[in-house]
């Protein structure tokens, strides 16, 4: 988890790394358009009030300030 006073300092992706909602899949098959592809694999979302709306054409820039931001205490492999 990132330790910086300042959240908005953050990068998105490392905010989409430490967030309880952020995921992400080697399986995608869209045209990419404003999606985010980091080594490999297709950032996204899961938060209710996201995913039904953008789903896998999620642009990790939205992390960047996001109230929804839920860090975890565990970092996943
Ligand atoms: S948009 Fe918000 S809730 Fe979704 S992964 Fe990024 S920081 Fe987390």
């Amino acid at each position: 988890m990132a330790a910086v006073s300042d959240p908005a300092a953050i990068e998105p992706e490392i905010r989409h790394r430490d967030c309880w909602y952020g995921r992400r899949t080697p399986h995608w098959r869209e045209p990419l358009t404003v999606q985010t592809i980091e080594d490999g694999r297709l950032l996204y979302c899961t938060h209710p009030m996201m995913f039904p709306i953008v789903g896998y054409a999620f642009d990790v820039r939205n992390c960047a300030g996001c109230d929804a931001f839920k860090p975890h205490h565990s970092r996943r492999p």
